[in-house]
C-alpha cells in the first residue's frame, strides 16, 4: 500500500516501530546509508526528514541492533548493517508482526479459505 497521509506526523506514534522494522530489516539484507533508507521508506508512504532519520539510526546503533562504519572514497558515507542482536530482535519482531498481521485480517483470510474450501467442494 501506498497511501500517502497529508498528516503524518499525527501517526508518527503509531509508525514508528514500523519505520524501525523496515530499517532493521533492510539493514540485514545488505548495508544501508541514510539517504537510501529516505527513498525506500518514502516508496512506502512514510516521509522523513533526514533530520528524522539519521538520530533514528544513532539511536538504533545505540540499542545496539546496528553497527554503523564510513564508506567510500573519501569516507564520507556511513553506512548501517544489523548486528547479531539486531537480527535476533528482527526474528522476534517478525512473530509479533505475524500475528498481529492475522489479526487485523483475520476477516479478509477467512473469507479467502471459506472461497478456497466453496471451490474445492463444488
Ligand atoms: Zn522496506
Amino acid at each position: 500500500m501506498r497511501a500517502r497521509n497529508p498528516n503524518e506526523a499525527e501517526y508518527r506514534d503509531l509508525y514508528s516501530g514500523l519505520i524501525r522494522l523496515h530499517i532493521l530489516y533492510h539493514a540485514s539484507k545488505e548495508p544501508v546509508f541514510g539517504l537510501e533508507m529516505i527513498e525506500e521508506l518514502g516508496r512506502h508512504g512514510y516521509k522523513l526528514s533526514p533530520g528524522t532519520m539519521y538520530p533514528l539510526l544513532h539511536g538504533m546503533e545505540k540499542k545496539g541492533w546496528l553497527r554503523s562504519y564510513k564508506h567510500g572514497d573519501r569516507h564520507d558515507r556511513r553506512v548501517y548493517r544489523a548486528t547479531v542482536e539486531g537480527r535476533k530482535a528482527l526474528r522476534i519482531a517478525k512473530k509479533r508482526v505475524r500475528e498481529l498481521f492475522s489479526e487485523l485480517f483475520e476477516n479478509v483470510l477467512q473469507a479467502a479459505l471459506a472461497k478456497r474450501s466453496r471451490r474445492i467442494r463444488a
